[in-house]
């Protein structure tokens, strides 16, 4: 067997040790947070403990937190919630945006991968009803930073509110919510060393929200089921743990860059996506001419290398990335890039792991192609 590199970690990063164990001795616990007695109570400040750490990471209030089953779940609360509103979504969303917002109008994006705010403004102001704007704080797939404080000044402007996906910024680069601007705001826990199926959605105090789960009046109202308890304890802990080590992302943004040089110098003619704005320091987004994503993916595995296709559905099959196509990217190029994703873990070693692997591959297509 080769040696493993994991460089997927957009898709999910691993659980931290200190995360794992303290769910663990969560799940030992037994305790509703709603129930009144003392292992209640108990349950109730630990999820309020998790609560404030959450809230902390983004700068926002412990009660505009409200626990979902993850980032999708965060926007569709976000999109749905906000009923009776005009939809403007960004083209560069996450399908759990996009297709929450199926009557949505797109917003379109620049060739560089960043939202034309041009453009947002002209459909702003082109109606005047209520309106949610939606806009991520960074692109899953190429990593590109967008401009959110901006939108959410052009949307306040009209009247609009401005909901931001930021499951991907969140835990790799400071996010504040007020400073951004945002009226809503989605995480995800299983992105920054927290477990899959849990995430938050942060409504602004005063954002107007009707729930979309009704039962029990769990969130206060605005989200109703059972806590997960082990997992907001483990998202809790992870989001602690992500404030204080926000810094080793300086790190992994020297890995991504070093990739990134390596693999320029195999491959000159290799179209870098989003390089010229400012993106997350771990996402480099990278096509091999000639080679189907498919195909570099799975040479690239069998190298012992993980990586994902520019957009790999949650079946695993590869489908032509929307967010390439919306930045004007002809569909041969965009059906030929893979995203590498880095993390706090990363390697040299895994580095030059991915570099000899990607650069063996280049080769043989060149070889093909001759
Ligand atoms: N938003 C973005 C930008 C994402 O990258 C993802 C996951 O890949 C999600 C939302 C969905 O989050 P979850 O997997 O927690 O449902």
């Amino acid at each position: 067997m080769p040696r493993t590199a994991y460089l997927d970690w957009n898709a999910t990063a691993p659980v931290r040790a200190e995360v794992a164990a303290a769910m663990t001795e969560a799940l030992a616990r037994c305790g509703n947070p709603s129930s009144v007695h003392r292992f209640g109570r108990a349950a109730r400040q630990a999820l309020e403990a998790a609560r404030a750490h959450v809230a902390a990471l983004i700068g926002a209030a412990p009660a505009e937190i409200v626990f979902t089953s993850g980032g999708t779940e965060a926007n569709q609360l976000a999109l749905h919630g906000v009923a009776g509103r005009r939809l403007l979504v960004s083209a560069l969303e996450h399908d759990s945006v996009r297709q929450a917002a199926s009557a949505a109008t797109l917003i379109p994006a620049t060739e560089a991968g960043i939202v034309d705010l041009a453009a947002l403004e002209r459909l702003l102001a082109a109606e005047r009803r209520p309106t949610l704007v939606s806009l991520m704080l960074a692109n899953n797939e190429t990593g590109a930073l967008q401009p959110v404080a901006e939108a959410a000044k052009l949307a306040h402007a009209h009247g609009a509110l401005l909901h931001c996906d930021a499951v991907q910024a969140a835990g790799k680069i400071p996010v504040e919510m007020r400073a951004l601007g945002a009226d809503l705001l989605s995480l995800s826990a299983h992105k920054l060393g927290g477990p899959q199926g849990v995430g938050a959605l942060a409504i602004a105090d005063g954002v107007a929200l009707t729930a979309l789960r009704t039962g029990g009046g769990q969130e206060r109202g605005r989200r109703a089921g059972t806590e997960n308890l082990p997992g907001i304890v483990g998202f809790g802990l992870a989001c602690r743990i992500a404030v204080d080590r926000l810094g080793d992302y300086a790190g992994v943004a020297r890995l991504r860059d070093w990739a990134e040089r390596r693999l320029a110098e195999i491959a000159p003619e290799a179209p870098i996506y989003a390089r010229h704005v400012a993106r997350l320091p771990n996402t480099l987004a990278i096509g091999m001419p000639g080679v189907p994503a498919s195909t570099q993916v799975m040479a690239l595995d069998l190298a012992g290398v993980m990586v994902s296709a520019g957009a790999a559905c949650s079946s695993g099959k590869v489908r032509r990335s929307a967010v390439l196509e919306a930045m004007g990217v002809p569909a041969e190029a965009a059906e030929s890039a893979v995203r590498i994703s880095l993390g706090w873990s990363t390697e040299e070693a895994e580095i030059d792991q991915l570099v000899e692997a990607w650069g063996a591959l280049h080769a043989r297509s060149r070889a093909n192609a001759a």
